[in-house]
């Protein structure tokens, strides 16, 4: 178990990158990412770094969950869209910015162990499904904000077309090898427009369910 001198050195250092949002800072401390970490990491669980977890994927770095949630410009009238549910730790930090978070996710044990994780917080406005992603959640379009937490080759059309005008995807779209840009796209009546953050590295977005657990 992390002491909270941990979690508030990283508040600082999330604040030193950039992180300006309150709302954003405060969801951050609110959130224990220890819950969200495999048990033999526990001591970096507060560490500003990405870490594994099962299925071979992985829990992203603080700073970066802090900056697409920055972008992302929630206020607790939006229904929000997560791609790649991994730990579940992106979608607590949205549950407490936004009205709704619809969150999917291609392994069953990585959908599993989150949805418990909500539920030991209590976090009743998270629904969580199994699902290939780059499909989006067409029953439940649209949605005020998409965010993608693996990294795609493109920006899926159809993500696209799930997003209400005047909403925002924020999405990290490969830009060489090993290499993405993280991607801020804003829907308008006239179309999109595109707004390049910085680059990063994402595990991949595949598509189909996963056939393993
Ligand atoms: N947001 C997560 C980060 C997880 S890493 C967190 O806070 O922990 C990205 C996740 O996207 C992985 O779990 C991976 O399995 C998932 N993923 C990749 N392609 C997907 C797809 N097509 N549909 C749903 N999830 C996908």
């Amino acid at each position: 178990m992390a002491d909270d001198s941990q979690k508030i050195s990283l508040i600082m250092a999330l604040r030193r990158q950039g992180i300006h949002d309150p709302n954003v800072l405060g969801a951050m401390e609110r959130v224990p990412r220890d819950l969200f970490v495999p048990e033999a990491f526990q001591d970096h669980a507060y560490d500003n770094n990405a870490l594994p977890i099962d299925c071979g994927q992985t829990i992203s770095q603080p700073y970066i969950v802090a900056l697409m949630t920055q972008a992302l410009d929630l206020n607790d009238r939006c229904k929000v869209l997560e791609i790649g549910t991994g730990s579940g730790y992106q979608a607590a930090i949205l549950s407490h910015l936004s009205r709704r978070v619809y969150t999917i996710e291609r392994y069953r044990t990585l959908h599993a162990q989150a949805q418990e994780r909500f539920h030991t917080l209590g976090l009743t406005n998270v629904t969580a499904m199994v699902g290939d992603g780059t499909k989006g959640w067409p029953d439940q379009a649209p949605f005020d904000r998409i965010i993608v937490t693996a990294a795609a080759p493109d920006i899926p059309e159809n993500l696209i077309q799930q997003l209400k005008i005047g909403g925002k995807l924020v999405i990290p779209v490969d830009n060489g090898p090993d290499v993405q840009e993280l991607v801020t796209i804003s829907r308008h009546d006239e179309g999109v427009e595109r707004r390049d953050l910085i680059p990063v590295r994402f595990v991949p977005l595949v598509e189909g369910v996963a056939k393993e657990l």
